[in-house]
């Protein structure tokens, strides 16, 4: 189990993260979510060893992690962290990279492990080519390999598929989480995107003004978000009687009390996203067709 207990950490003399609390079962999923600048990062560093805590600890296991005022090297074998500025070796090839620290003096497992790692992050065709020669998206599947190649029981992901094209997303998402589970490695993801969340992670935490103000599972944060910032992080939602509805919530139906003037259509694919205004408010719908705008609407809502 990864513990986290009451950490406090600024930077310079501003607190970044205030008396954070959280444990991780081993194997577990876990994503840190939260707007930019909101510390998810930092938080990752703060668990890889990057820095002193001014307050708390943190444990894998029996181990205390700790910062370079206690260590002279940074970072611990059993954990690896994808950063959002992954160095790789840019004039040496895919396989080479992800190869680095794999024993030379086993070629064949060393050959088996790239393939195999190769396969996870969908890179198999580009095996020879130099790093420097390749796109944003695919140096940070070359960077995920490379972390994975050695098998830490704790991987560190700071917004692992950020450069990576909707093409390939999803199918990437699921094949690295699942070699995670698979192999029972405890993942801590930092994201602002839910699609990296809501399929894959067992908890998620949401940071925000240097605390932790929701923790849960994705589902249950999803169902009972409690906070604006909770539910911004899923859809777009309106607040209707001080509650958070999201826009498949709201019905448009013949008659109701609950009248609105449509100021707004955006195209979403499957549906479309009405923006209306309710009182002094805009909310938002989920309406198989666009509406006429300045047209009256009636609302019902489906808790
Ligand atoms: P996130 O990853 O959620 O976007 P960060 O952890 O990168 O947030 O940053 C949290 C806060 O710490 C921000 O206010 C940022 O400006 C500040 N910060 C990040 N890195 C440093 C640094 N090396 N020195 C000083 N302040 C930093
Ligand atoms: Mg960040």
């Amino acid at each position: 189990m990864l513990v986290i207990k009451n950490a406090s950490f600024s930077y310079t003399s501003n607190l970044v993260l205030k008396d954070i609390s959280f444990n991780i079962s081993t194997g577990a999923n876990l994503a840190i979510i939260g707007e930019s600048g909101s510390g998810k990062s930092t938080l990752l560093k703060l668990i890889y060893g990057e820095y002193d805590l001014d307050q708390g600890e943190i444990f894998w296991k029996d181990t205390q992690i700790l910062g370079p005022k206690h260590n002279l090297v940074v970072g611990y074998d059993f954990m690896k962290y994808v950063s959002q500025e992954f160095d790789l070796m840019p004039y040496i090839s895919v396989e080479e990279n992800i190869g680095k620290h794999l024993s030379r003096f086993y070629p064949e497992e060393k050959a088996q492990r790239t393939t195999e790692l190769l396969k996870v992050v969908e890179l198999e065709t580009f095996s020879k080519t130099k790093v420097k020669n390749l796109s944003g998206g695919q140096k940070q599947r070359v960077a995920i390999a490379r972390a994975l190649a050695k098998q830490p029981e704790i991987l560190l992901l700071d917004e692992p598929f950020s450069h990576i094209d909707n093409f390939k997303k999803q199918s990437l998402r699921r094949s690295v989480f699942k070699h995670l589970k698979e192999q029972n490695i405890t993942c801590v993801v930092a994201s602002h995107d839910k699609n990296d969340v809501l399929g894959f992670a067992d908890q998620m935490i949401v940071l925000h003004d240097k605390r932790i103000i929701a923790k849960d599972t994705p589902q249950n944060l999803y169902k009972h978000p409690k906070l604006p910032l909770v539910a911004s992080f899923f859809e777009e939602f309106s607040i209707i009687d001080d509650q958070i509805y999201y826009a498949h919530q709201l019905k448009i139906v013949e008659r109701s009390d609950l009248k609105a003037i449509v100021k707004q259509c955006y195209f979403n694919g499957n549906s479309w996203l009405i923006e209306a205004k309710y009182n002094s408010d805009f909310i938002f719908i989920e309406h198989k067709d666009s509406l006429e705008i300045a047209s009256e609407i009636y609302l019902k809502i489906e808790r």
